[in-house]
């Protein structure tokens, strides 16, 4: 067992972190607070290799692996989890569930330009009555011989204003229940698909997310993906892929605000010294530390799970749970650390708290994660 990182791994590692550093951080308070991200800073994602991270070269894609795609989300959520999270959905959600299970030409068309950020995807799953329930998909796909019809509603859908690809899940023939459904690509523009308002949110909000509308929108058949009745499970697989990207995410907001917490805590003064020599603050920053690192690791297993074709629906499940977790109590902490000012936006640690919540809630709650961990124990 080695722990080290390759010298690859750390050159990547690195440009993601120069990236976050010297083009996100700069506007990153003003973007979330005018809800924004522009198309620039998208570009140059595309630019890095950051929009289709896993995708063979052949199609576009940087070639690399599940450990270097978490080591760029971790560096990217460290800074801004509205850039991160549009480079998860991209890469885990869209790109690799094309990769995978589309045919050539869908690769060919679709695939190649959202690999290089030159098209943005989307994966529009949840429903207003379809969230952690994900098989009472009340959108349908109807089948008309050489196209299906769509008509439906989905919610809370990242990049959905901005995208260009939608993977759109629906079901197809309601008597076979999950079996009936289907996941079919559809493309910004094609009559009767409409974008709804973006979501004023909570966190993550430069990211925009947005409500979808379909409305008879026709959508050709070589446009379904996998077998008739794949759509659940193209569903299911593309997320659990996609929960390795969360918790990764996870784990930056946590060590993005760690490491500002570290920081003010040697710099800030009560009672004639640092207050990281108070033991209440110093004990604190040992909690997050060891936390965010057995977080790391979890992410890391997950990620190397997946490069060694291994079964990762229980690792990245645990990963997520565990790094959300972890995200979510440490931001808390780290706003605590800088007393007043971890209250107010300057110190970038409040952002990183409301950011964090939402780990614990796409891609699969904390509960659906449980459930998904407790049947694989169960089943051993
Ligand atoms: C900012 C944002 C971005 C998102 N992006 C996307 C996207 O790009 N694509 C997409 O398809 N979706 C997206 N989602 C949707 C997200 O995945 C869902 O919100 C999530 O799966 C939860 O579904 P729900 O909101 O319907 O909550 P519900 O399913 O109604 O859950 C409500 C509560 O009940 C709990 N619960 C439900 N069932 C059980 C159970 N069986 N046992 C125990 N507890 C249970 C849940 O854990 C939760 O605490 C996004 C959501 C947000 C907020």
């Amino acid at each position: 067992m080695d722990f080290n990182l390759t010298e690859e791994h750390l050159m990547i590692r690195d440009a993601a972190r120069d990236f976050a550093q010297t083009e996100l951080l700069p506007g990153v308070i003003e973007r979330d607070n005018a809800q924004t991200f522009p198309d620039e800073l998208v570009r140059k994602m595309g630019e890095l290799g950051f929009m289709g991270i896993m995708v063979d070269p052949k199609y576009g894609g940087s070639g690399m692996d599940a450990i270097s795609y978490v080591l760029i989300m971790e560096e990217l959520s460290k800074i801004d989890a509205s850039a991160s999270v549009m480079v998860s959905v991209n890469n885990s959600l869209v790109c690799y569930g094309l990769e995978a299970f589309g045919t050539e030409d869908q690769k060919q068309k679709y695939l190649t330009k959202l690999a290089t950020g030159e098209n943005i995807g989307a994966f529009c799953l949840s429903e207003p009555e379809a969230g952690s329930d994900a098989t009472s998909q009340k959108t349908t796909a109807i089948d008309m011989g050489d196209h299906y019809v769509i008509n439906g509603t989905k919610n809370w859908i990242t990049n959905g204003g901005r995208s260009d690809v939608y993977l759109v899940i629906a079901q197809t023939d309601r008597g076979k229940g999950h079996r009936g459904i289907n996941a079919f690509i559809v493309e910004k523009g094609m009559p009767g698909f409409d974008i709804g308002p973006k979501e004023d949110k909570l966190g993550i909000r430069g990211s925009d997310t947005h409500t979808l509308q379909f409305n008879d929108v026709k959508v050709p058949k070589e446009n379904r993906i996998g077998e008739d009745g794949f759509g659940f499970k193209f569903a299911m697989k593309t997320l659990s892929g996609g929960r390795i990207g969360i918790a990764a995410q996870a784990l930056g907001i946590a060590a993005g605000a760690y490491e500002l917490a570290l920081k003010y805590s040697k710099e800030r003064k009560a009672f004639g010294t640092e207050i990281c020599n108070h033991q209440a603050i110093a004990f604190k920053l040992a909690d997050m530390y060891t936390d965010i690192e057995a977080a790391r690791l979890l992410v890391m297993k997950a990620a190397w799970d997946k490069d060694q074709g291994n079964n990762y629906d229980m690792s990245s499940a645990m990963a997520k749970l565990y790094a959300s977790k972890v995200a979510m109590e440490h931001t808390v902490e780290a706003v605590q650390i800088h007393g007043g000012n971890g209250f107010v936006k300057e110190y970038h640690v409040e952002r990183l708290m409301r950011d964090a919540k939402i780990t614990q809630i796409y891609e699969g709650t904390s509960e659906i994660q449980k459930i998904v961990i407790s049947r694989g124990v169960i089943k051993e």
